[in-house]
């Protein structure tokens, strides 16, 4: 196949990817082995950047900008509970390849190297695809750096999305609110006032919150997932503050300023010194070293179906033989960072199901896995092959954001 020099099976890979153990910021050997393929498969440039990303280039024109890239995220979740198989074998039973990251998403990425590779012969146009790190800590953050250096026309999120065709997802907000009382000693309350009482109070409010509603995507969510006072513990003591951090679920046209707004109004007027709310902000280590600052604030986006890109993808998918589905993901992905902080217009596809993802003996269907490597193929073709040159509805989805 073109300028391949080996003819790889994706499965083969995946299964080759299961054996690197790579955690989120540990991801050093599983980009070895990403790296070492990208050189065998016979992708034109290979490079990995400073965050640890792995990313191979394929098709003619040096120094055009990259028409599609595909991605996929090298890192996994550990493997938690008891597992009937040894998580980084990657041993195929009856269909289907077992291991962490099987499904989430050694076997997307896996058919991203190989059907973006089996493409090379029939494109006029450079094509990409990335490995990325620290997905699973702060989606599309790695990502970022990538899409800095190849300014793609195009992403493709190569998740599992259970054939289906997404064209989008909720954001993703970590909030965090502090309801500010007056410590005390615990013997005489009076003379405090306890925040985690005002607490109390506001989460009844929020639980009755009007969230708005998206068509496409669904409700916007809040949920809280944890609670904390200052100091802590606090023993004999009325604290000074507590905080609970929110899980906020974001549609279109939603912005942090926003949603830290929207929160503090509906609490506004109850008693005490009164609440703050910011959004969380830490730090993230990636296995090369580098430090960066991360805001967990991750944006919605929503792909229009008759875009360009969405019936490509719709044409790729069925021509290998698969019905067309359409739908979004329930999760938050690193399309956040490609559509939904720069508007580069971003779809997903990936062979496995996403409720295969992070449980105990995760796997993925062996067909699904090489039928996902052809819809590449095609979808690369699609985009930057002779093809698209023709087709005027393709360069205006290039140039559109
Ligand atoms: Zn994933």
């Amino acid at each position: 196949m073109g300028h391949a020099k080996i003819e790889a099976d994706p499965v083969e890979v995946a299964a080759k990817l299961i054996r690197r153990p790579c955690l989120s910021g540990a991801e050093g050997e599983m980009a070895d082995a990403v790296e070492e393929f990208l050189n065998d498969l016979g992708y034109r440039e290979v490079f990995r950047d400073r965050l640890g990303n792995l990313v191979g280039i394929i098709g003619p024109n040096a120094g055009e900008s990259v028409r599609v890239l595909f991605d996929g995220h090298m890192d996994v979740v550990p493997p938690a509970g008891e597992w009937s198989v040894n998580p980084f074998d990657g041993i195929v039973r009856d269909g289907r390849l077992f291991g962490r990251g099987a499904t989430d998403m050694k076997g997307g990425l896996a058919a991203a190297l190989c059907g973006v590779v089996a493409a090379a012969n029939d494109l006029s146009h450079p094509v990409a695809v990335s490995a990325t790190v620290l997905e699973e800590t702060i989606e599309g953050v790695a990502l970022g750096e990538v899409l800095d250096r190849l300014h793609p026309d195009a992403v493709v999120i190569c998740e599992p999305s259970g054939m289906q065709v997404k064209v989008g997802q909720r954001g993703r907000a970590e909030v965090l609110l502090t309801a500010h009382g007056v410590p005390a000693h615990a013997a005489s309350p009076e003379r405090g006032r306890n925040p985690i009482t005002l607490m109390a109070q506001a989460l009844s409010r929020i639980e009755l919150m009007e969230l708005p509603i998206d068509q496409t995507l669904g409700p916007a969510i809040i949920v809280a997932t944890d609670v904390v006072s200052d100091p802590y513990p606090s023993i004999s003591l009325i604290p000074s503050s507590v905080t609970v951090r929110f899980d906020r679920r974001t549609l279109l046209d939603e912005d942090a300023q926003g949603v830290l707004a929207e929160l503090l109004a509906v609490v506004d007027g109850l008693d005490g010194r009164g609440f703050s709310a910011a959004i969380t902000a830490d730090e993230v280590e990636t296995y090369t070293g580098e430090r960066l600052q991360v805001e967990r604030y991750l944006p919605a986006w929503v792909l229009p179906i008759d875009h360009p890109l969405a019936l490509a993808m719709t044409s790729a998918v069925a021509a290998a033989g698969t019905p067309v589905e359409l739908g979004v993901w329930g999760f938050c992905t690193n399309g956040s960072e490609s559509a939904g902080v720069r508007g580069i217009p971003t779809i997903g596809f990936g062979p496995g199901s996403p409720e295969e993802a992070h449980i105990i003996d995760e796997s993925i269907s062996v067909e699904e896995v090489r039928t996902a490597a052809e819809v590449y193929r095609r979808l690369a073709i699609a985009y930057a092959g002779e093809a698209a040159d023709d087709d005027e509805r393709h360069d205006a989805g290039h140039r559109g954001g």
